[in-house]
């Protein structure tokens, strides 16, 4: 998750979720300490998995620690690719990802204010400008975020170079009044992977759904993908019901991932520039 914010549900007067800004790196930490209280959880970082092969009784990852340039081999009942957009494991199942209709290059910039800019507001503010769509976010704390389309012969390198940063906020923000903190850019995507699950490979998070992130909501949709296998996976890998119930996993998500893409998309497609209309795939320039 990139660092800047996360949306989840803070009640409003209907008693449904509404925004709540976080930031993703501290929910990173929260999750990962989490782990510490299940004994049968080993964490190893650094590790990158090379290839999964299949027989009769199982998985074998191969894989190699960065570290030490180890190869080793980790026998597996399961597999979750959980390895984000360009998923090795999604590849592996094999189908074409469904796209839903938003391929687009945006650069995202987080800034530290110096000082309080009330004008800026307490709240998300899509600019539908034809020119150059962008997105405000307020952070948590003086962090804000802007998020701003990026035009077909805008190469990634150039437009990340501070003064090149800065000419883009001028409508907003300028250097003495707040510290650049990041910027990147990111192709914004809209696909659903087809099928989540093949034998005892699965896919969960970016892996098997990705969306542009104007809801704020992709994360979120990885941490419900995972609160509906992992009690599944539990309860198969210790006999109490059939393999059959991680069927359920996809039918159930599935449908759920694919309205809040959708919902993204038309939200997007309110900020689309004529350009990309052009150029769908937005692969002009890179
Ligand atoms: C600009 C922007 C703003 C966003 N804002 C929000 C938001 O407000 N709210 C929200 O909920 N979501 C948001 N998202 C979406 C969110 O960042 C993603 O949905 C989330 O990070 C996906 O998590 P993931 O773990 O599935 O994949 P990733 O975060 O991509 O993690 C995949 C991990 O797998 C590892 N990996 C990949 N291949 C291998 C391999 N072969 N071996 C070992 N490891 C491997 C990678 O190194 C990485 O650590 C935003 C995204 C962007 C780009």
């Amino acid at each position: 998750m990139p660092a800047g914010m996360a949306a989840a549900g803070r009640t409003d007067t209907t008693g449904l979720a509404c925004l709540l800004p976080f930031p993703p790196a501290r929910a990173r930490v929260h999750l990962r300490q989490g782990l510490q209280r299940f004994p049968s959880v080993s964490v190893r970082t650094r590790i990158e998995a090379l290839a999964v092969d299949e027989d009769a009784d199982g998985e074998t990852i191969r894989c190699e620690d960065l570290r030490t340039g180890v190869l080793e081999r980790i026998r597996a009942r399961y597999v979750v690719g959980c390895d984000g957009a360009r998923s090795f494991i999604r590849r592996k199942i094999g189908e074409t990802p469904d796209e839903m209709g938003f391929n687009e290059h945006w650069l995202v910039v987080d800034v530290l204010l110096n000082r309080p800019i009330p004008d800026l507001g307490d709240f998300s503010i899509q600019y539908c400008n034809p020119a150059r769509s962008a997105t405000y976010v307020r952070g948590t704390g003086n962090r804000r975020r802007w998020e701003i389309a990026l035009h077909d012969d805008e190469g990634y390198a150039d437009m990340v170079r501070p003064e090149r940063v800065w000419a883009l906020l001028a409508p907003w923000v300028s250097p003495d009044e707040a510290t650049l903190e990041r910027a990147a850019c990111y192709r914004f995507q809209s696909l659903v992977a087809r099928p989540w699950r093949l034998g005892r490979l699965l896919l969960a998070g970016d892996a098997a759904h990705q969306t542009p992130p104007f809801l704020g909501q992709g994360m979120c949709a990885g941490i419900r993908d995972v609160a509906n296998l992992a009690w599944k996976l539990a309860r198969v890998l210790r006999g109490k019901d059939d393999d059959a119930l991680l069927d359920s996993y996809e039918s159930e998500r599935a449908p759920h991932v694919r309205e809040y893409i959708a919902l993204a998309v038309r939200l997007g497609g309110l900020t689309w520039m004529s350009h990309t209309r052009a150029d769908p795939h937005g692969e002009r320039g890179r």
